[in-house]
């Protein structure tokens, strides 16, 4: 980008209905936000399970910056490793059924710095076509030779790993696919990893919390094998911020040794340690929080069912309804706004072109009034 270039290229974004804009939150995260100035019914976090204000988490969050206080001040390995984040690896490793985990400042982190830390010159890695942007980046970083697949198309991903002669390969995949919700052929997946003896990556962002109990996909699919390296977030459906990584003794002290967005990076507040406690808690005594989203996950597929719009395959909290070019999909958001209702219009090149969509996202947060009112919304804007 020329210095010169920089209002052009934003004026031809907007020209495309592509240019981004922020609105400020004037309020907590969860159902009711107030953005702007305006109050709206938001199905727009990933705030699956209405945790992100969740009273038991912050009074944890509270209480650690007493006893812990804010900052971390360096790194983990200088001298930045507090004693509740050993607490909530170790409480984190346990939830999913591993030997150990590892907390990273971010998903995208994590992926980085795990990816990076497996793989590099000279090796192959595998990835879906619609895997998240941040698992592009990892791959692209590891210098590994990067070959991208067909979405869940495990017959292009068995060629692929046939022609390969790289001795290390990885498969990298979500679990829950993030803007189409559907999820992953996992346990076929586990299989190619096995004949073809590369390691099997879940970024499982969008399934903790909610799957296996709560558990996450390692748990619905019963994954755990010494290939897979499991990856979820701690800024969705668990409400707090951050990532962790589990699997292994020996995988988890290979990243604290080689992992350079674990390395080269300060600690996280000690207190996000006890929210995340805090959180992994509720997830066990709240189950009817999952219920909850189930329950509004069919209402929203049912209503659906005989209506023109295209609504994708998806048993997870992320329901995308495909509406098509740009345009028409700032379109239906705008009109929702003007219906009190926010849901983001999102289009490419988070998605491929020609399939803007509105990304509804359900929550625990949510009544059965709340589903009632979206539906209404929706009724109308469908027009
Ligand atoms: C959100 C997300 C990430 C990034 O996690 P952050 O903690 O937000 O950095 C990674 N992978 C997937 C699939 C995601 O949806």
């Amino acid at each position: 980008m020329h210095p010169d270039q920089l209002e052009p290229a934003l004026a031809a974004l907007a020209a495309e209905h592509r240019l981004r804009q922020r609105h400020a939150l004037h309020s907590p995260q969860g159902p009711r936000v107030n953005i702007d100035g305006r109050d709206y019914l938001a199905f727009a976090s990933n705030d699956y399970l209405g945790l992100a204000n969740h009273p038991a988490l912050k009074r944890a969050m509270q209480q650690a910056i007493e006893q812990w206080g804010v900052g971390a001040g360096a790194s983990e390995l200088v001298a930045g490793h507090f004693a509740i984040q050993q607490q909530a690896e170790a409480a984190l490793a346990d939830w999913v059924g591993c030997e150990a985990a590892l907390v990273f400042g971010s998903g995208y982190a994590a992926n980085l710095g795990v990816i990076t830390s497996l793989v590099g010159r000279g090796d192959a890695v595998f990835a879906d076509k619609l895997n998240h942007a941040s698992l592009n980046d990892a791959c692209v970083l590891s210098r590994a030779d990067f070959q991208r697949f067909r979405h869940s198309d495990l017959a292009h991903l068995e060629a692929l790993l046939q022609k390969t002669p790289a001795r290390t390969r990885l498969i990298a995949v979500d679990a829950v696919y993030s803007m189409d919700g559907d999820e992953a052929p996992l346990r076929e997946l586990l299989a190619l990893a096995e004949r073809y003896d590369a390691w099997l990556y879940l970024d499982d962002a969008h399934g903790f919390g909610l799957l296996g109990e709560g558990r996450g996909a390692l748990v619905e699919y019963a994954l755990h094998h010494p290939r897979v390296v499991y990856m979820a977030t701690l800024g969705k459906a668990a409400g707090v911020a951050g990532a962790f990584v589990a699997g292994s003794h020996a995988l988890v002290q290979w990243l604290v040794n080689t992992a350079r967005t674990y390395i080269f990076t300060t600690a996280h507040p000690p207190a996000q340690a006890a929210a995340i406690l805090a959180s992994l808690q509720v997830m066990q005594q709240e189950g009817w929080r999952r219920e909850q989203v189930q329950q509004h996950i069919l209402t929203l597929r049912q209503f659906m069912q005989d209506k023109s719009l295209r609504l994708l395959s998806s048993r997870s909290p992320i329901q995308a309804i495909i509406i098509g070019t740009n345009e028409a999909a700032v379109g239906m958001a705008a009109a929702l706004r003007e219906r009190g209702v926010w849901i983001p219009a999102i289009r490419p090149p988070t998605v491929p072109a020609g399939t803007a969509r509105l990304r509804v996202s359900l929550s625990a947060g949510h009544t059965a009034g709340d589903l009632a009112a979206l539906l209404a919304a929706l009724q109308q804007v469908a027009r």
